[in-house]
Order: C-alpha cells, then sequence, then structure tokens
C-alpha cells in the first residue's frame, strides 16, 4: 500500500464517542459501534466522580500511582457499581509497554486489586462472560475488540511502545489461536489518547515510526518545530495489516491532552491519576 492509498482508507474510518453520565458523578467514554453491540459492554473513564484529591482527583484508577491504596480501590468500587460491572469480575492487566496478551478466564477474576496481578502483560483476551477485563491509561490508546460471531472479546494498552511493536495484531492473533475469531468478523476500536497533534517526539522516535509504518504518512510538525506522531494512523495500519476490514474500525477521536474530563501523563508532566478501560460479555451462547 502506498500512503495515498492508506491515507484515503484512514480518512474513511468512522470516528466518533458518546460520552454516557452513569451516575454518582461517574462518565464514560464509549464507542458508538460497540454500544450497538447487546451483547457486550465496554467504556473508559472520566476523571469524575471519585475520591481522591489534588493531582490524582478525582477518580484515579491507577494502583502504580503514589497515592493510598484505599482511594484507588474506593475509586473502583463507585466506578464499577456505577457501570453496573460485577464486583469481584474484574482483571486488570500489568501493562509493561511490551506486546504480551494474556487469555484469562473465570480463574483469573480479582487478579491485581483483590489478588496479587498478573504476570507482565498489557493485553487480555477472553470468551468468558463472568469476567471484566480492564487495562489502565494516561495518554495511550486502549484498543477494543469484539468478535460477535465467537462472542470472544479483547482489550489492551497501547503506548507508542507497544502501538509500534504491533501490540493490535498480536490481539487479533491471539484470538485467532484461542477462539478461532476470523479478522473480517472483529470490530476494532481506539479509546481516547493523546492526539496526532499533540503527540511530539524526538526525531529518533519519528525515524523509527516512519521505518515501521512506511505505508503511514504519520509525521508531522507542530508549532514549535517539533516532530509529531498520528498513533491513530499507527493503530488503523496494524488493524488493516491484520486482515480487519476498514469498516470494522472505528477511532473515538478525543485527546487526553486536550480534554480536561480526562488525565493526560503529558499534560499534567507525569503528576497524575490514571483512567481505565473495561469490555466484558454481557451473554453468552
Ligand atoms: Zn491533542
Amino acid at each position: 500500500m502506498n500512503k495515498e492509498t492508506f491515507l484515503n482508507l484512514y480518512r474513511s474510518v468512522s470516528r466518533g464517542y458518546i460520552y454516557r453520565e452513569l451516575g454518582g458523578g461517574i462518565g464514560v467514554y464509549r464507542l458508538p459501534t460497540f454500544d450497538a453491540c447487546v451483547s457486550i459492554d465496554h467504556g473508559f473513564s472520566a476523571r469524575t466522580g471519585g475520591v481522591s484529591t489534588g493531582v490524582f482527583s478525582s477518580l484515579n484508577l491507577s494502583f502504580t500511582r503514589p497515592e493510598q491504596r484505599e482511594h484507588v480501590m474506593e475509586n473502583y468500587r463507585r466506578f464499577s457499581s456505577s457501570a453496573g460491572i460485577p464486583w469481584d469480575s474484574m482483571i486488570m492487566d500489568s501493562y509493561e509497554h511490551g506486546t504480551t496478551i494474556l487469555r484469562v478466564d473465570h480463574d483469573d477474576c480479582g487478579k491485581g486489586y483483590l489478588y496479587d496481578p498478573l504476570p507482565p502483560c498489557d493485553g487480555l483476551v477472553t470468551d468468558d462472560p463472568s469476567v471484566t477485563l480492564i487495562t489502565g491509561h494516561a495518554d495511550c490508546m486502549a484498543f477494543f475488540f469484539f468478535d460477535p460471531v465467537k462472542n470472544a472479546i479483547g482489550l489492551c494498552h497501547a503506548g507508542w511502545r507497544g502501538a509500534k511493536a504491533r501490540i493490535g495484531s498480536e490481539v487479533i492473533r491471539m484470538l485467532f489461536s484461542c477462539y478461532g475469531s476470523r479478522p473480517e468478523d472483529i470490530l476494532c476500536g481506539v479509546g481516547p489518547s493523546i492526539c496526532p497533534r499533540c503527540f511530539e517526539v524526538g526525531d529518533d522516535v519519528a525515524e523509527a515510526f516512519e521505518q515501521d509504518f512506511p505505508s503511514c504518512p504519520l509525521r508531522g510538525i507542530n508549532r514549535v518545530g517539533k516532530a509529531t506522531i498520528d498513533l491513530w494512523q499507527v493503530a488503523v495500519c496494524q488493524f488493516v495489516e491484520s486482515g480487519i476490514s476498514p469498516d470494522h474500525i472505528e477511532l473515538m477521536g478525543v485527546c487526553t491532552m486536550e480534554d480536561d474530563r480526562l488525565f493526560s501523563y503529558r499534560r499534567e508532566k507525569g503528576r497524575t491519576g490514571g483512567m481505565a478501560a473495561y469490555l466484558r460479555i454481557l451473554n453468552s451462547r
């Protein structure tokens, strides 16, 4: 594929989100295509409605920040209750900016908050309706996957390192090897993240992206003359390479740095809380 072909394809990808207040001040961002699927529930948390204070105000859902554990636990209690997520159904990633995806089921419920965390992993897949997949984010993309034919789901944390290493393709590969999912059946979505205008990088990083994604015109330049990278192109490119149909891809198009309902690691120079993405199957067939 040449750059022009890819750009046309990228521009054709649907973009949009639904912001829904769930009660108790809790809000979530949702993908319209996933929202229309009655057999799954998903979302990406806003920073409102929690008990954390200061830079973590208020719904900090990250256990890796220097904050009282009890605050984060209470935030998860409020968030899961508002979102209708069974309290003991959650399984959290243990992100390390790698590409390890783990298959999880009922036996893993509670890992990462009630019990010891999973081994290092940036993504999870399951076909078990008793579990809720959870991944942590602060500017990094969340990739959502749903195969309505096999009733299997996947969720991953895609920071720039993971996205560059094609973690999205890895989830699609895992859905195939674990559940027999065919790429043409899979729906993919991308949550809020740092946007193409805001993601400033060094020239070395920009060049590495250009080398790894030669068909994507993903490099830009910002007002102060620094290189920028469009991570949403990186996402779409790896989905399409893995056989996903462009009309099965949706980008929320929300920038964590520009939307003050969200925490942003870059905007707050690291002194900030974290958001969570969740995805679960509502019924089995
Ligand atoms: Zn932005």
